[in-house]
């Protein structure tokens, strides 16, 4: 299919979809200057993340993986919403049963007006108390290494899932039921390793699944339909259901005249 086919096909299936589901990785967040984890700006020092996002990795070293909590909020608090994710919260406007499943944890789908949305893996700007539980926003950057919790002073911790932890049960089981119920799934800038979110697509019993990645993804040949593309340009190339269509400008009383 012609890349204008394809921007013809996923118009029309976003148009008549009734309970779409976009699920999102980290490609999403890349036209925001937000490095990926598997991506060529992807590396700090010599750790890789999948050494230093683990419970074990915090248990040995604190400090260290608070480094790198302090260097990853570094790069994302000046980063701001890209057309991907403004599209993805206008499509939650245009669409009632909508739903919003990400594996981000930079805050950016919130920040771009997303509501309908569950954040499988948590948020960087969260922190939990490793003794008491206690569940804050942070919004420090940097964070005091190691940061402690201001009503027991135990040792804080990001409140974001980790490699080997388990997800929250009920963000696990609201987002497997919308794919199962869905008829759209999008899969926007997700490398589809992590377990259990690189499943998702697998769940779906009658939805149309289209990945949007510019690179090829160990879910790509089980997609319906393949866009390879950065997410920004292509979504925001997408009229949405009660918009004008792209190219055309909304019609508005001629004025005798013409120009003013
Ligand atoms: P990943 O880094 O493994 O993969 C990123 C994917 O995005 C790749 O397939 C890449 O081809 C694609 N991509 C790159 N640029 C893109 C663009 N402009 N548009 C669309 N796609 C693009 O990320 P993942 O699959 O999300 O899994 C890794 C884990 O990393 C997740 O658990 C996530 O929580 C975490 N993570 C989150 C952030 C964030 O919050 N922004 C950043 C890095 C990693
Ligand atoms: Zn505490």
């Amino acid at each position: 299919m012609s890349g204008r086919d394809a921007l013809v096909e996923l118009t029309r299936l976003v148009r008549e979809a009734r309970r779409p589901v976009v699920l999102t990785g980290a490609g999403v967040s890349a036209e925001s200057g937000v490095p990926t984890f598997r991506g060529p700006d992807g590396l700090w020092k010599r750790h890789r993340p999948e050494d230093l996002a683990t419970p074990e990795a915090f248990a040995r070293d604190p400090a260290l993986v608070w480094e790198w909590y302090n260097w990853r909020r570094q790069r994302i608090a000046p980063a701001r919403p890209n057309p991907a994710h403004r599209w993805i919260a206008a499509y939650e406007r245009a669409n009632p049963e909508f739903l919003l499943i990400t594996q981000n944890v930079d805050g950016l789908h919130r920040l771009a007006g997303s509501r309908r949305l569950v954040e499988v893996h948590g948020d960087l700007w969260m922190v939990r108390c490793t003794c008491c539980g206690r569940e804050d926003e942070d919004r420090r950057v940097p964070l005091p290494v190691p940061p402690r919790c201001p009503e027991c002073n135990g040792m804080l911790r990001p409140g974001v899932v980790w490699f080997g932890e388990p997800l929250p049960a009920e963000a696990l089981s609201r987002s497997a039921e919308a794919v199962r119920k869905a008829d759209l799934l999008l899969v926007v800038g997700t490398s589809a390793v992590v377990q259990p979110v690189a499943s998702f697509p697998l769940l779906a019993r009658g939805a149309v699944v289209v990945e949007i990645n510019p690179a090829a993804t160990p879910l790509t040949p089980f997609v319906d339909l393949s866009i390879r593309s950065a997410a920004g340009a292509l979504l925001q190339r997408i009229p949405l259901p009660g918009s004008p269509p792209a190219g055309t400008k909304a019609l508005s009383p001629s004025r005798p005249g013409g120009a003013p």
